[in-house]
């Protein structure tokens, strides 16, 4: 048995100001044929699982390049066409093969392509044939298209937001890939549009329990996998919205009642599942609040739409700005994204003392640059930070501590959103003693932060992120979704 495995993977903001080029992949994941770590990446994770099954069950497995930017804007078109062109020639080299299994995000988007992966898999299909089992994983923040499902013969996405279970659910698509090819199973893909965008946090109700119930049917009763595609609101796209996916063992009426009554469900649920944020002033009164009911663990503050893993810069300033402003000056921050910054910083060196601007420079939608007298504290050439088994760099950093404050802001210069606490103590910051930790990023940084905070405080502050799809001026998107309609499925009662 030969199977064929790579990635191709980022997730594209048409809304971001940064542009997405093949330095973006260079600098955020790139490996070569048989270059893959054994650590797995957020996207690619079926990668050096396979490899692993392989050695120990007996099989061949030709890997590809995989390769991941971190989530921005557009995907330049030459750039887009170069990386599928590499893995598909790496796919035509491997031949015969009796699989493929693809490690996708979902929401791609470049110049000229409105549905990349749906094209690289198309194109697959037609090197690969009719009979060659093609299987993929997707991040569930993805646009599902006809195009996918008509070349793919079963997926599925991470269950979890955070996306704590990205190995599990590599796995997950492996051995399904591995029962099919052994003729244990024939898997058959379901869908279900509920013809609504909004966010699916599962670290609270009532998404806990709606994806605990999804995972408990699988493997049972002909149910193989069970998915939920959440969209993202942020890929102006004709595919945008929510979906189902589910896949059963040759069984499409079954899999097409459950996918249809999934989705009714969540359906039911939209006006609830995303997590209660407050605007900057309240938040931070909250913040406070808290703050002195509970002085032992400090609070964190999650700058919700700043999220570099959302595609935008990750350079806004309002939040950090109005903090500074109220008095709030023992606190850390992760991160700011600010080359520029960071290499005066590195040019002035440990311990010096310097006037820098930071933040604020990629659009005027997060605030202006903060002007500060500050000291370098430390810097690095290769800051990192952990997400679960993966390590995620940052790029070259700098911390500063603004003078007379007990404040330190971690600078990057490679963008990333804030998974794990490590971000702060790998670049030398003790977050433990402050009063509150400033995050970037929606909800990933929620498995991390969470046992190391008194509580957590979600702030919806202005970024160049539509964070408001009912008045989001989308283009391409439907505008028959909720909350654009009351009630599209008209089920409301
Ligand atoms: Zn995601």
């Amino acid at each position: 048995m030969r199977i064929f495995t790579a990635s191709l993977a980022t997730e594209t903001n048409t809304f971001s100001p940064v542009p997405t080029d093949m330095n973006a992949f260079k600098a955020a994941f790139y490996a070569g044929p048989g270059e893959h770590p054994d650590t797995p990446t957020l996207c690619s994770s079926v990668v050096p699982i396979l490899r692993r099954r392989g050695k120990a069950e007996g099989f061949t497995v030709i890997e590809g390049t995989s390769c991941w930017a971190e989530p921005a804007g557009l995907i330049q078109r030459k750039t887009y066409e170069t990386l599928r062109d590499q893995i598909l020639a790496e796919l035509k080299a491997a031949l015969p093969v009796d699989g493929v299994v693809l490690g996708l995000h979902g929401a791609m988007a470049a110049q000229g392509y409105d549905d990349p992966e749906g094209d690289f898999l198309s194109r697959a299909r037609e090197i690969v044939g009719p009979k060659v089992l093609i299987a993929a994983e997707f991040d569930p923040h993805s646009h599902l298209t006809a195009l996918r499902v008509a070349n793919l013969d079963l997926m599925a996405a991470f269950l979890e937001f955070p996306h704590t279970d990205f190995e599990q659910r590599g796995e997950h698509v492996v051995e399904l890939a591995l029962q099919a090819l052994r003729g244990k199973i024939k898997p058959v893909i379901s869908t279900f549009d509920c013809r609504m965008i909004t966010i699916f946090p599962t670290s609270r109700e009532p998404m806990r329990s709606f994806v605990d119930r999804m995972q408990a049917m699988e493997g049972k009763d002909g149910i193989l996998s069970a998915s939920v595609i959440h969209g993202f609101m942020a890929g102006d796209l004709p595919d945008m919205g929510t979906r189902i996916v589910v896949v059963t063992d040759n069984d499409r009426a079954k899999g097409d009642a459950l996918a249809a009554a999934l989705g009714r469900e969540l359906y039911g649920l939209r006006k609830e599942t995303a997590m209660p944020m407050f605007d900057t002033e309240a938040g931070l009164d909250r913040a406070m609040a808290i703050r002195a009911a509970h002085p032992e663990k400090p609070v964190t503050i999650a700058d919700v739409w700043d999220n570099p893993g959302g595609g935008v810069a990750g350079d806004a300033t309002h939040i950090l700005r109005r903090m500074m402003e109220r008095g709030m000056d023992d606190f850390v921050v992760a991160t700011i994204w600010d080359p520029i910054a960071v290499t005066f910083c590195h040019a002035a060196g440990e311990g010096a003392e310097l006037s820098l601007r930071v933040g604020g420079k990629s659009s005027p939608e997060g605030g202006n640059p903060l002007d500060l007298r500050a000291t370098v504290e430390r810097v690095f050439d290769a800051g990192w930070q952990s997400f679960r088994n993966s390590r995620v760099t940052l790029g070259s950093t700098a911390v500063i501590r603004p003078v007379g404050t007990n404040i330190d802001i971690v600078l990057i210069t490679s963008r990333t959103q804030t998974y794990e606490p490590d971000i702060f103590t790998n670049q030398g910051v003790d977050f433990a003693g402050k009063s509150f930790m400033l995050v970037k990023s929606t909800n990933h940084f929620h498995a991390g932060f969470q046992p190391v905070s008194s509580e957590i405080v979600y702030i919806a502050a202005p970024t160049s992120y539509p964070t408001n799809p009912a008045t989001t001026p989308y283009r391409k998107a439907s505008l028959e979704l909720w909350p654009r309609v009351a009630d599209p499925l008209g089920l409301d009662t």
